[in-house]
């Protein structure tokens, strides 16, 4: 069994704040800012990509709910909400989570580098993405 599927059998401990029967949210033990909470489907799954939909639709429901409760708690200034998806984008824990992190204007975090296009890249990338939209 996974860890996160042992937090949800209370076989180990997790500061809990919201649960139901389908999903249950906690405090991450490594906090980006404090009251980074967790929100995950008690149903194990390993990322976004074979979960179902009525499961994301649930999720998302309770992460924008769970968000407001974090912000309003910690009076945050805006929340950051994401998902690691393998281990590539960073993904430890082998059990689908969404990352609530409470954001202030001086926590000193410092977002994602960007890139530039180069002239044409743009255009063939998004031609691309959109080709496997149409045949999915
Ligand atoms: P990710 O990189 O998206 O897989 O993130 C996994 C997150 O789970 C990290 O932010 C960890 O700090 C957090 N984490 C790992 N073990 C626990 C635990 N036992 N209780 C709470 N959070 C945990
Ligand atoms: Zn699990």
């Amino acid at each position: 069994m996974c860890i996160f599927c042992q937090i949800i059998a209370n076989e180990i401990p997790a500061e809990k704040i919201y649960e139901d029967e389908n999903i249950l949210a906690f405090l991450d033990i490594h906090p980006n800012n404090f009251g980074h909470t967790l929100v995950l489907p008690k149903k194990h799954c390993e990322n976004l990509f074979d979960a179902d939909e009525k499961t994301l639709e649930n999720l998302i429901t309770i992460v924008k709910k769970i968000s407001l409760a974090v912000k309003s708690a910690v009076e945050a200034d805006g929340i950051n909400i994401g998902i690691n998806n393998g281990e590539a984008a960073g993904q430890i824990m082998p059990h689908l989570h969404i990352h609530v992190i409470p954001r202030f204007s001086n926590d000193g975090l410092v977002h994602w580098p960007s890139k530039e296009y180069g002239a044409g890249e743009m255009e063939k990338i998004g031609e691309k993405i959109r080709e496997v939209i149409k045949s999915s």
